[in-house]
Order: C-alpha cells, then structure tokens, then sequence
C-alpha cells in the first residue's frame, strides 16, 4: 500500500452510528475516506450516494455483499450492525479479503469473537474494534494517570455508565446479546482496564430493580457489578437504561482523578487532586479510523486488535454468570 493513498471505507449497517459519527468523521480523516455502503435500506442507500458522493458500484447490501471482495476501492468494511450480527459479517468481510473494523461489543459470546480473529488471521486481514475512547485526550490521560502511578498505587477505580433511556433492537436480546451491560456498561469495563493496566481477577455483580418488566422482559436494565483487580485493587461500576451515568474515577494514595462525564463524543469533563484537566477537543471516530488505516499502511498491529474485544466480551459473560448465580466468578 502506498503510504499517500487513503484507505477506502465500507459502512455496513447505516444507523443512527454510521449517519451521526462515522460518515461525518470520515470526511475529516487524513489515511481513509468514505467510499462504499453497505445496506438494507434502499431509500438510505440513494440519500447517501447524492450526500457523500459514492459510486453506485461501491454500494452493496446484505445479499451481495460478498461480491466486496472484487471491488478494489474497499480496503477495509466497518460493521456497524445490531450486536448478535457482528460476527457473520466480520467473519463474511475477512473472507472477501478486506481489513475489518467492528463495533463494540465485539459480539455476544466469547466463541464468536473466537471465530471472528481466527478469520482475520486466516484472511491475512487486521481487525479492530470500535474503541474511540482510546484516542481520546482525558481518557488517555487517565491512562497515564493510572499506570504512571501519578496519584501513587491506585486503590479504587469508580466506573459508571447509563442512559436515561433505549429503544430498537437494543431491547431485544436475540440481537443485541444482554442489557445496559453489553452496550454502555462495556465503557465501564474499558475505562477500568485502561485506567490500570490491568485486567480483572474476578467478578461480582448484582442486577437492579427493573422500572418496566415488560420492556426489559429479558434483558437487564440495571447492573451493579464490582471487579477484583491485582495488588487489591477494587473496581466499582455501575449501568443502566432507565438512569443517566457517565463517571470514571481514580483514587490513589495520594490524590484522585475524575471524568464527568467521562465517555461522550463531545464535552468530557475533567478534575483530579491537583486541580482541573483541560484538553482539546478531538473527534474521536476520526482518529480511531486514521489510527487504524496507519497501521494498516505502515503494517503494525492496531492498538485496539479483537483480543482487546473479546477480553471485554469475556467480561460481560463472567458478569452475567455472577450475577445470575449470585457468586464470585474468577476470570
Ligand atoms: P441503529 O439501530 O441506529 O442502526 C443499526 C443499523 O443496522 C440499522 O439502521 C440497519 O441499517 C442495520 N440493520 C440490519 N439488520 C437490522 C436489524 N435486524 N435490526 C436493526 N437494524 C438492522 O444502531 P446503532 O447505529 O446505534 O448501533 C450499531 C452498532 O454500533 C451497535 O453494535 C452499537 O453497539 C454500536 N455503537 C457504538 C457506538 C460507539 O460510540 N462506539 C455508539 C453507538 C452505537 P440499514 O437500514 O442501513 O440496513
């Protein structure tokens, strides 16, 4: 690959994620542009073709979006699909020979996130997950913060994430995998493993009351789950869909960091001991693309490969498993 030419990108799944952050993100990328679609809906598929200005033959659907692997303007599809169809499209791109970026979660069980980087690598193609807030200003700081030792050995690290409400497919398990934890307690998970550096021990976890049994017939709306690090360090995190949420927060011997709100696109708030964070505001979706075409041009691994999707996914399932059964789970 030549290193000036920009990396052409497939949308798989045009939702509220792809028109509101990726397709406006990647009109301010410098290593990849926009150059196909992939989707169910015709009437989205013409908006799109006059809005970004896509070729007709760059644009596919779900039946023949197999026929990718001819097309040499895609170099890497991102699937930005309902949870449960991560995996047969990921699987189904690395077979058309293209590199692949996934959204979080990376898919509902850990044997699918198996089968996902076994394709990968047999296609000879890059996977990465949707993890923007890797390439994020004070998340990164928090980073820095916690494995730096900054505020002395961590004790505890706080991490909540909620919304006050959800709709879709979100609310169905067959497509969506769980509750609040599979799609925004997964931050939580996230901002505990990079703010140290480490990965949990073992899980407990207790489901909250449900505000409306109908809708959250079989899935959780609220979770309380606490995680056992190394060195006894204790992770406290929290999710939901019926309550707004958004905290990340370290506390070491010496002083303590917080983000409040710690996980959106825009407007991440920070203070620590020593006084207020101030960074610039980035646009995460952008960054996160370039970071992965770079390394796809420069031939490096990508700093955030499926393994680092499946330990979350791994997560998930040890925290459901304590929550059902009420016991420790060891990971
Ligand atoms: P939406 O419901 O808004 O969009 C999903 C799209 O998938 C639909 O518009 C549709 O696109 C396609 N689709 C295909 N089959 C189905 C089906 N059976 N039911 C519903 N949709 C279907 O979801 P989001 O865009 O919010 O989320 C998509 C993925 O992105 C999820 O995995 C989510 O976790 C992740 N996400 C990540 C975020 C982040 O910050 N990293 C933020 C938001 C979401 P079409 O009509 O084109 O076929």
């Amino acid at each position: 690959q030549q290193a000036s030419k920009k990396l052409g990108i497939a949308l798989v799944g045009l939702g509220n994620y792809s028109k509101g952050q990726l397709a406006p993100a990647l009109q301010e990328t410098q290593h990849c542009y926009l150059s196909g679609i992939v989707t169910g809906s015709p009437d989205k598929a013409d908006e799109w073709k006059t809005k970004y200005n896509i070729p007709e033959k760059n644009i596919y659907n779900y039946e023949n979006f197999d026929q990718i692997k001819d097309n040499p303007d895609i170099d890497i599809i991102y699937v930005v699909l309902p949870n449960a169809m991560h995996k047969e499209f990921v699987v189904r791109a690395a077979k058309a020979g293209k590199h692949v970026i996934c959204e979080k979660p990376m898919a509902v069980t850990v044997q699918e996130c198996d089968e996902m980087i076994a394709a990968c690598k047999e296609a000879g193609k890059m996977l990465s997950i949707g993890y923007r807030l890797r390439f994020e200003p004070y998340n990164r700081e928090m980073t820095r913060f916690g494995t730096e030792k900054v505020f002395g050995n961590i004790k505890k690290v706080i991490a909540e994430n909620g919304m006050s409400d959800t709709e879709g497919w979100r609310l169905n398990k067959a497509l969506a995998g769980g509750g609040s934890l599979m799609d925004v307690g997964i931050y939580a998970i996230q901002g505990v493993r990079y703010t140290t550096g480490m990965e949990p021990i073992a899980v407990t976890a207790k489901e909250g009351p449900k505000k409306d049994k109908d809708r959250f017939k079989d899935i959780e709306d609220s979770l309380s789950w606490t995680m056992e690090m190394p060195g006894g360090i204790i992770a406290e995190c929290k999710t939901a869909y019926t309550n707004e949420m958004n905290k990340l927060r370290l506390e070491g011997e010496n002083g303590w960091a917080e983000l409040s709100p710690a996980y959106p696109y825009k407007g991440i708030k920070g203070e620590t001991s020593n006084g207020k964070m101030d960074f610039p505001e980035v646009n995460q979706q952008a960054l996160q693309m370039d970071a992965f075409a770079q390394a796809i041009k420069e031939n490096k691994p990508s700093t955030v490969p499926g393994e680092m999707g499946k330990q979350d996914v791994k997560i998930i399932q040890a925290i459901y498993e304590a929550m059902r059964t009420g016991k420790k789970v060891t990971i």
